[in-house]
């Protein structure tokens, strides 16, 4: 219970955020004893045009590519000029993933001449599937090979979706303005690791998909492509406390359909939404961090909501917050226990219409979130370490919950209408994620226990950052064993459909538990809850969710998987 006071001390502090940089007198934090330490040439808006005027039965015009002039001018330029590759004079696209390269290289290049500025490295944060270098930059005021531990790492990462171009321009501006402008002070509290192209592959081809059609962003628990690990890594090494997710949405196509509007809102915004999510978690995302943003975005004249989306079944017209399921690097980050922020801008569809706004809206977002990380950053350290603590501390104790599902409700929706641009409002039944209905929930327990021949569950889980045990002796464990008692196949969806995933069906599977004495073999596997990635273990090992490892195939059989109720008795070694 100490502990327990201890982070509500920390964030009642937060509950009237100081306009000074000086941070709220903070209680120190106890140490619990389990955690280990984790190792504008943009189109002008009057010029802007129906591609299509013709209309189809019904009066409204079904194949529009863009906007009508009546919504683009809705949407001016912004005043200030970006100087990303794709804004010089001419370009014809986007930055290219070659010209990125560059652009990254020549900012930590440019550092190393100036002896006194921050530190700017390149990192090679992996390669993609068609082996395109996946470049970051590390901001940094510690000296070479220095622990980076003395301040808080924020992660910003764009285009994961590789036809959502205008948060990875974004990034390469806000680089530029931590190596040589306005952004550099921030460096004095904060690291910032900046991964502005996820998926080169997708960008080149302005495709939402990885190369192997795998989709990027519900990757994060499977770790499946080359570039979900190279993320995956990224977080493992540098553990980040804030995450941004840069993204941009739909604008037209289906809303049209479906709602004869088209959308309104520069940017949309979402925290991470599932379940076993720290609730400090969560109250650091809005106190900290939303509500600053909310208040930067409109003091830049630009328009903000909660993000949300539509299922492509156009006869379908609920309208979803982003999903609740551990796939999405929102949600994984979530479990992770940092900070993690989705902004999701005005673009999927537009082409470079607007670019110049949506990489402004971006820009203004992302500063928001440094600022306020730098801000904050002595207590976003004591928090991280609370919550780290406090997660491991659950274990063999309360519940869990294995499967929860938004809240049905509501929504008077803000959307324009697709002629004239003037606001329509649109009645909206919308699941809400911002309250979780618990399906499911069972006794949590000390750990799992994975066979000895379940190493490919357990790389992914090293992967993730996780620690597990390799048992040295054979042994009995106080357990309780899984029996499949339903099987399906399906496909694994989310609240757009069904995801991009090349592998094909999961599984569907119903279990009863059966208390049970274990004998186990040495060289089987213990994955321990006290550990901070509690949550994230909790999401790939209980059998019965489209998620696990047990649905999409990485366990063979639940009986090679069990849940363990005592602390085991065993001798043990972490595995390296
Ligand atoms: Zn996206």
């Amino acid at each position: 219970m100490r502990l327990g006071l201890a982070a509500l001390a920390l964030l009642a502090g937060c509950a009237a955020p100081p306009r000074t940089a000086a941070p709220p007198a903070s209680p120190t934090v106890p140490r619990a004893a389990a955690a280990p330490a984790p190792s504008s040439t943009a189109t002008p808006a009057a010029t802007t045009s129906i591609a299509s005027t013709e209309a189809a039965p019904g009066g409204l015009p079904r194949a529009w590519a863009t906007e009508s002039s009546g919504v683009a001018a809705r949407f001016p330029d912004p005043a200030v000029r970006y100087a990303t590759p794709a804004f010089a004079p001419q370009h014809p696209g986007y930055t290219s993933n070659a010209e990125l390269r560059s652009f990254l290289q020549s900012l930590a290049r440019d550092a190393e001449d100036a002896p006194n500025a921050p530190g700017v490295k390149l990192l090679q944060a992996g390669s993609s599937q068609t082996g395109v270098p996946i470049p970051a930059l590390l901001f940094t005021h510690e000296p070479r090979g220095a622990d980076l531990a003395a301040r808080p790492t924020v992660l910003l990462i764009a285009q994961q979706h590789g036809d959502e171009p205008a948060g990875a321009e974004a990034l390469l501006a806000v680089s530029q303005a931590l190596a040589q402008g306005s952004l550099r002070p921030l460096l004095e509290r904060i690291n910032v690791i900046v991964l502005p192209r996820a998926n080169p592959d997708g960008a080149a081809a302005d495709h939402r998909l990885t190369a192997s059609a795998i989709d990027l962003n519900r990757d994060h628990l499977l770790l499946r492509t080359p570039e979900a690990q190279a993320q995956a890594q990224l977080v493992r090494e540098y553990q980040p406390v804030v995450v941004v997710d840069s993204h941009e949405y739909t604008v037209i196509g289906r809303y049209l359909d479906k709602f004869d509007a088209v959308q309104r809102f520069d940017a949309l915004f979402q925290y991470a939404t599932v379940a076993n999510l720290p609730g400090f978690v969560t109250k650091a995302s809005e106190e900290w961090f939303r509500q600053p943003l909310l208040q930067s975005l409109q003091a830049a004249g630009l328009s903000a909501e909660w993000y949300y989306t539509t299922s492509t079944d156009v006869a379908d017209k609920k309208v979803s917050m982003g999903g609740v399921q551990a796939d999405t690097g929102r949600n994984v980050n979530g479990l992770r226990n940092a900070i993690s922020l989705l902004v999701e801008t005005r673009g999927v569809g537009l082409g470079r219409v607007h670019l110049a706004r949506r990489v402004h809206t971006h820009v203004v977002a992302v500063t928001s979130v440094l600022t306020s990380a730098a801000a904050r950053a002595p207590d976003l350290a004591k928090l991280r370490r609370f919550i780290d603590a406090d997660v491991a501390a659950q274990a063999c104790k309360g519940q869990l919950v294995v499967e929860a599902a938004a809240t049905p409700s509501e929504y008077a929706l803000l959307m324009l209408d697709p002629v004239s641009g003037a606001d329509k409002t649109v009645n909206v039944a919308w699941d809400s994620a911002l309250q979780l209905a618990q399906q499911r929930q069972r006794a949590r327990p000390c750990g799992y226990w994975l066979g000895a021949d379940q190493l490919d569950a357990v790389l992914r889980l090293r992967g993730l950052g996780v620690r597990v045990m390799r048992l040295d002796a054979a042994g009995t464990l106080r357990a309780e064993a899984y029996t499949e008692t339903a099987r399906e196949t399906g496909a694994r969806a989310d609240v757009r459909g069904t995801i991009a995933d090349a592998q094909g069906t999961t599984l569907r599977v119903k279990v009863a538990l059966q208390p049970l004495l274990i004998e186990v073999s040495a060289g089987s596997y213990y994955v321990p809850l006290d550990q901070p990635l509690a949550n994230l273990v909790v999401a790939a090992l209980e059998p019965d969710t489209q998620n696990s490892y047990l649905a999409n195939r990485i366990v063979g059989s639940v009986d090679v998987q069990a849940r363990v109720l005592g602390r085991p008795d065993v001798r043990m070694t972490a595995l390296p």
